[in-house]
């Protein structure tokens, strides 16, 4: 069965659609290429984030939102891992300087909604966001992390947040090929810092990755199904593409009541 252009898919889009037609909001998936445990895929992130955009724009387009989903960057923040093979670190200032040429091209051709659409822990948009912000007045930027968009222990079993029973039941829904069999799962057992403060939370260090966790995973996977991911996958993307509906149709000048 042939699959049919999605005109919210910049990458599937073409000259004879876009030389005419406008969008209000472009929505950037921001990942990252990185080991998760042993046994799913170093694009995982990348997977994710693509495909919760893309459904979640399906939804926001079906329901009347011009968006367009840009191709997903795929390097992000990994300088907790500089000794995990090939996972490949894009420096904060890196994501600054390729945020503020694909906002210049926004600014000056229209497009003047940007949602970053995060998918890596690790990638921390904030002050990113206020600093471009200032420079670009016309535009409006924000980010969000899908993976705090719901409750998860309304999905899932186990904590954990990187390789863990979410991850590996979404990877089971959206890439089953791309996971390897459960014999080679690692329990994704992540140490915790000795400093109470760091564990409460109120201070902040980077976690050196290789000495937390032995098989790169934080969370166990085990119970994961490729079900669990499914229904988390479809309750995700509904939320995130009534989100997106509303960035579309909302009045910049007027957000606040
Ligand atoms: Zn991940």
């Amino acid at each position: 069965m042939e699959q049919e252009i999605r005109p919210f898919i910049l990458s599937e889009n073409n000259w004879h659609h876009l030389k005419d037609f406008r969008y209000d909001l472009a929505v950037l998936p921001w990942g990252a290429t990185e080991a998760h445990n042993y046994h799913l895929p170093y694009g995982t992130d990348n997977y994710e984030g693509e495909s919760l955009a893309a459904e979640a724009a399906r939804y926001a387009w079906e329901a009347g939102g011009k968006l367009v989903v840009l191709p997903v960057i795929p390097f992000g923040v990994n300088t907790g891992q500089s000794d995990i093979y090939l996972d490949i670190n894009l420096n904060p200032s890196t994501q600054m300087a390729i945020l503020e040429d694909i906002i210049s091209t926004l600014n000056r051709q229209g497009i003047k909604k940007l949602l970053i659409f995060n998918s890596h822990g690790g990638n921390d948009f904030k002050p990113l966001v206020r600093e471009l912000g200032l420079k670009f007045p016309e535009m409006w930027i924000c980010f969000s992390n899908w993976f705090q968009a719901m409750d998860r222990s309304e999905y899932f079993e186990e904590a954990g947040d990187h390789a863990d029973e979410l991850e590996t039941s979404l990877m089971l829904h959206l890439k089953p090929e791309l996971v390897l069999p459960r014999s080679t799962w690692g329990e994704g057992i992540a140490k915790e810092h000795r400093i109470g403060a760091f564990k409460e939370g109120w201070a902040w260090a980077e976690r050196k990755w290789s000495e937390i966790s032995a098989d790169t995973g934080v969370g166990d996977p085990h119970a994961a199904t490729a079900e669990k991911g499914e229904r988390y996958f479809k309750a995700t993307t509904k939320k995130i593409g009534q989100f997106m509906l509303e960035l579309c149709k909302a009045d910049t000048t007027r957000l606040y009541q």
